[in-house]
């Protein structure tokens, strides 16, 4: 068996997890990327030029871990379909994708959800205006009153009530962002933090950096475009919460979809009165993890090697041929 992943996103760390358990590797992608992962930072043994390469990956008895830019990449009924072992469980991937279905699922979690506003004449505080299908938070706005709304979405098409399908309009919950990064390990029924981390986003993270008359000169608007990823250590008294929370999550899987199984991530923001408020869940390893291919201090407190979410993964596929029980976590 060889660990195989999409040379994009994370894998980097993925492909030198699977390689300090032992495991030869595989990475699948543009050809002007195959440096990255054989000259510069060689990680991987094998790169095959191609968004998928079934036969190949087939005759290398290949497993393939997936990333955002895998699914991104391959497209979800690709990805269903897809002849070659996944681990993770496939059924979650439409649950993920379905704005509606991800609200059910988190909010049988028990978690606190941003209020969504269906009508926009309801408006009665700030709010995050989000397109359908949008990536790296293009589009969104801010409004504060129905007014407001009316007025800045005209530019996205959006001008009565019949064309509000186009957008979500979310409460613009004010705190930190956090994002706690978990691994479920099906095989020992455990749940585990791994790390946790904030988004470096182009342009959220310049405007403060300008003062605030000139913001207003200049008339700026927000965009989300992740540029990087920085650590984030929780006050200890978060922990706790964290946990409970990501608990839930796998809990309300099992009962909804058959289980959530491998890395997850719930993306959200800490108000001032510590609360957690999620506004997404990824249901599979977070570029989020890259900062820590060497450990976090969560997983070194609980191993005495360091391991990253990527050497998790090969961790529990070691431990799947050893027991026999690959097919247990394999879709
Ligand atoms: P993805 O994680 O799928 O790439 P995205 O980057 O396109 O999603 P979101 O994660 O939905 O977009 O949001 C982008 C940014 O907007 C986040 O960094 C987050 O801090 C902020 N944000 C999103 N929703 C809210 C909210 N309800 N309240 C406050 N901030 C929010």
């Amino acid at each position: 068996m060889r660990v195989a992943t999409y040379a994009s996103h994370s894998a980097l760390q993925i492909l030198k997890g699977a390689k300090d358990e032992g495991f030869e590797t595989v990475a699948f992608g543009p050809s002007r990327v195959k440096p990255l992962y054989t000259k510069y930072f060689p990680v991987a043994d094998h790169f095959i030029e191609g968004a998928y390469p079934e036969e190949e990956l087939l005759e290398l008895e290949a497993v393939v871990i997936p990333t955002g830019s895998f699914v991104a990449h391959i497209g979800v009924e690709l990805v269903e379909k897809m002849r070659v072992p996944y681990y993770g469980n496939k059924a979650v991937l439409r649950w993920e994708s379905d704005r509606s279905l991800e609200r059910q699922w988190l909010e049988k979690a028990g978690l606190r959800l941003p209020r969504i506003y269906e009508d926009p004449d309801e408006i009665d505080g700030p709010v995050i205006v989000k397109p359908f299908g949008a990536r790296g938070g293009r589009g969104y706005f801010l409004a504060s009153s129905p007014e407001d709304f009316w007025k800045k979405a005209e530019r996205l098409g959006v001008r009565k009530k019949e064309d509000l399908s186009k957008v979500q309009i979310q409460e613009y919950v004010i705190g930190v962002p956090v994002y706690p990064h978990y691994f479920y390990s099906k095989l020992n029924g455990k749940l585990e933090l791994m790390s946790v981390d904030r988004r470096y986003e182009s342009n959220a993270d310049a405007i403060g950096r300008i003062p605030a008359r000139e913001q207003a000169e200049l008339g700026i608007t927000t965009d989300y475009t992740v540029i990087g990823n920085i650590p984030v250590v929780l006050r200890e008294s978060l922990l706790m919460d964290i946990l409970e929370t990501g608990e839930r999550v796998v809990k309300a899987a099992e009962e909804l979809m058959g289980g959530l199984w491998g890395p997850f991530c719930l993306e959200g923001v800490f108000t001032p009165d510590m609360e957690f408020v999620v506004f997404e869940i990824s249901a599979r390893i977070v570029a989020g993890t890259n900062p820590f291919v060497h450990g976090s201090p969560y997983t070194w407190l609980k191993y005495d090697f360091p391991v990253s979410t990527g050497r998790r993964i090969a961790m529990e596929l070691k431990q799947g041929l050893e027991e026999d029980r690959l097919e247990k976590i394999l879709t």
